[in-house]
C-alpha cells in the first residue's frame, strides 16, 4: 500500500502536524490502495501562511514570468500524463483506456488553454476611447482556497490551479480525500516544473477539517469550490464572515431533448453520455424528454444501449465502464434505483439493483434506465451520481422547455433535432450556463459554469481566468 501522508507546503513535502489516517480504497477491488492524513487546524494555517507570504512578489511577477512556468508545467504534465490515467483509474476508478485519454487528458487541455487564455489578457486597459484619463487594472485577488471533487479530479484540479496562477494568485489546493493522488501526482508535477515556493500549496484533509477551515479562514481571499450543492451551502455560509469571494461549480440534473427529427443516433448516444464515467458527471444528460412520436421506439433503442453497455474492472483496457468511487456513493445510487421502483409510474426497463451478473465485489452498478418517469419523481430531480437514466415523453416544444426549466439545478441541457431554426430558439430558453446541440462538443476556452442552484461560477477561457481577479478602476490616468 502506498504511503502517501506528507504536504506540500512552502515547496518542500512535509510530515502533517495534526492529521490523522486515512485510507484511499480501490473501488473495483474494495482494498486500500493508499493511506494519506487528513490534516487539522495547524496544517491549513501553515499552508496559508506559506501562501500570504508568497503573494506580494507572485503578484508582482511578469506575464511573461507565468507564461514561463505554465509551459513548463505543460511540458512536465505531458511527460507523466499516462502516468496521472493509472492514479486517476486506481483512485476513482475510472476505465484505463478512458482515464488516460478522457480523464488525464483534461489535465493538458487546461493547461494549454489557459497558456493561450493569458497570452492575449490585457491586465491594463483604457475603459472608452471618450475617457482617456480612464485606467481599468485587473489584480490577483489574493491567496486562494481550491476545493475538488473526486469525479474528474485533474479536470477540476487544473480549471482552479492553472487560472490562479495566471492571475497571479498563490494558492491552498485540497482536492477530494476520495481521489487524492492524482492531486499529489499533480504536486510533483508542479515542483518539477519550478513553481516557487509557497505559491502552489496543498493538503489533504475532509470537508469538515480542512475545507471547512479554508473556507473560514481570515488569511484566504477566494475560495474556488467544485463538489455538491450540499458542500457548496456551508462553504458560502462560512465564508461569509470574512467576505471572501466564492465561486461554485455544482450538482446537474441535464435534460436532453429529443425531437422527433432528431439523428438516428440521438438516443443511444445520448445514453452513452450519461453513463460516461459511470455516470459520476455533474453535467450528465439523466433526463432524457422524447418527443411522444418518437417515445416508444427512443426507449427500446436507450434499453439496447444500455444492455451493450459493458461494466468492468477498471484496469482493463477497452470500452467498458467502471465501479462508483465508494460504497457511500454505491449505496446512495443503489437507494435511489430502489425509489425509482417503488414508484408508481415509472417502469425499470434496463438494469436494476445489484451489482451486474457475475460481480460480487467493487463498487459496480447496473446500467439502468427508468421509462415513463413524470417530472416530479425523485430519480427526476435529485442528482443520482450513477449510470441511471430516466426517461419521458413530451407533445410540444413549449412543454420540452417548461420540463426541462423545472429543476433547482441549471448546468447543462442537451438538444437534439436537426431543424436549426428550432435549436436556436430552444437554447435560448433553457435556463442552464451550457447548451450542447446535437452532441457537438463545445470548444476550447468556452466558460464552464451553472445557473441556480449549480453554482454561480465559470471556468475555462477569460471567463475562468477573471474569477481569480479583481478590477481596479483609476480616474485622472495621466497620459504624459
Ligand atoms: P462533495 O461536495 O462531497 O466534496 C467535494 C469537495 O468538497 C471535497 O474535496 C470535500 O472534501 C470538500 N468538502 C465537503 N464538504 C465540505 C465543507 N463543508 N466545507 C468545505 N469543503 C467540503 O462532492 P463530491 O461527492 O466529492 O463530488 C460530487 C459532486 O460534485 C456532485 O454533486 C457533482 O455534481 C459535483 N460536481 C460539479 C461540477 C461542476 O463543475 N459543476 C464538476 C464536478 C463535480
Amino acid at each position: 500500500m502506498l504511503d502517501k501522508r506528507q504536504f506540500y507546503i512552502n515547496g518542500t513535502w512535509v510530515d502533517p502536524q495534526a492529521g490523522s489516517d486515512f485510507a484511499v480504497i480501490n473501488p473495483s477491488t474494495e482494498e486500500p490502495y493508499a493511506t494519506i492524513s487528513l490534516g487539522g487546524q495547524a496544517d491549513t494555517d501553515a499552508a496559508v501562511a506559506a501562501a500570504r507570504a508568497a503573494w506580494p512578489s507572485w503578484a508582482q511577477s511578469s506575464k511573461a514570468e507565468r507564461l514561463d512556468l505554465m509551459r513548463s508545467i505543460l511540458e512536465v504534465y505531458k511527460k507523466r500524463s499516462d502516468e496521472m490515467g493509472e492514479t486517476i483509474s486506481g483512485e476513482m476508478g475510472a476505465p484505463i483506456s478512458m482515464s488516460k485519454a478522457s480523464q488525464s487528458g483534461t489535465g493538458t487541455y487546461h493547461i494549454d488553454g489557459f497558456i493561450k487564455t493569458l497570452e492575449e489578457f490585457e491586465f491594463e486597459r483604457g475603459l472608452r476611447e471618450d475617457a482617456p484619463n480612464d485606467r481599468i487594472i485587473y489584480e490577483p485577488i489574493g491567496v486562494c482556497a481550491l476545493i475538488t471533487p473526486w469525479n474528474w479530479p485533474m479536470n477540476q484540479i487544473a480549471l482552479k490551479v492553472m487560472p490562479a496562477i495566471a492571475a497571479g494568485c498563490t494558492m491552498v489546493l485540497k482536492p477530494s480525500e476520495q481521489s487524492p493522488l492524482s492531486g499529489m501526482l499533480f504536486t510533483e508535477i508542479l515542483h518539477e516544473a519550478g513553481v516557487p515556493a509557497g505559491v502552489y500549496n496543498m493538503l489533504n484533509g475532509d470537508g469538515v477539517g480542512v475545507g471547512s477551515q479554508l473556507s473560514a479562514h481570515k488569511d484566504v481571499d477566494m475560495v474556488s469550490f467544485t463538489g455538491s450543492s450540499r458542500a457548496g451551502k456551508l462553504i458560502s455560509k462560512s465564508a461569509a464572515d470574512t467576505i471572501k469571494r466564492v465561486s461554485l461549480e455544482l450538482g446537474g440534473k441535464g435534460a436532453n431533448i429529443v425531437f422527433a427529427d432528431a439523428a438516428p443516433n440521438a438516443v443511444a448516444q445520448g445514453v452513452a453520455r450519461c453513463f460516461n464515467n459511470t455516470g459520476q458527471s455533474c453535467n450528465a444528460p439523466t433526463r432524457m424528454l422524447v418527443e411522444r412520436s418518437r417515445y416508444d421506439q427512443a426507449v427500446e433503442e436507450a434499453v439496447a444501449a444500455a444492455e451493450a453497455t459493458a461494466v468492468d474492472l477498471a484496469n482493463r483496457d477497452g470500452k467498458h465502464i467502471g465501479p462508483l468511487v465508494s460504497e457511500m456513493q454505491f449505496n446512495k445510487v443503489q437507494d435511489l434505483i430502489e425509489v425509482g421502483i417503488n414508484e408508481d409510474k415509472a417502469k425499470l426497463v434496463a438494469g436494476g439493483l445489484g451489482r451486474p451478473e457475475g460481480m460480487n465485489r467493487g463498487y459496480f452498478v447496473r446500467p439502468t434506465i427508468f421509462a415513463d418517469c413524470t417530472n416530479d419523481m425523485r430519480i427526476m430531480r435529485e442528482e443520482i451520481f450513477g449510470p441511471v437514466l430516466g426517461m419521458m415523453p413530451f407533445d410540444t416544444e413549449e412543454e420540452a422547455i417548461a420540463i426541462a426549466n423545472d429543476t433547482d439545478y441549471g448546468l447543462t441541457n442537451y438538444v437534439q433535432t436537426t431543424d436549426g431554426e428550432k435549436a436556436r430558439r430552444v437554447a435560448r430558453q433553457l435556463r442552464t450556463g451550457m447548451v450542447d446541440i446535437n452532441g457537438q462538443a463545445r470548444s476550447a476556452r468556452s466558460p464552464f459554469g451553472g445557473m441556480k442552484q449549480s453554482g454561480n461560477g465559470r471556468e475555462g477561457g477569460v471567463w475562468g481566468l477573471e474569477e481569480y481577479l479583481e478590477v481596479k478602476a483609476v480616474g485622472g490616468w495621466p497620459t504624459e
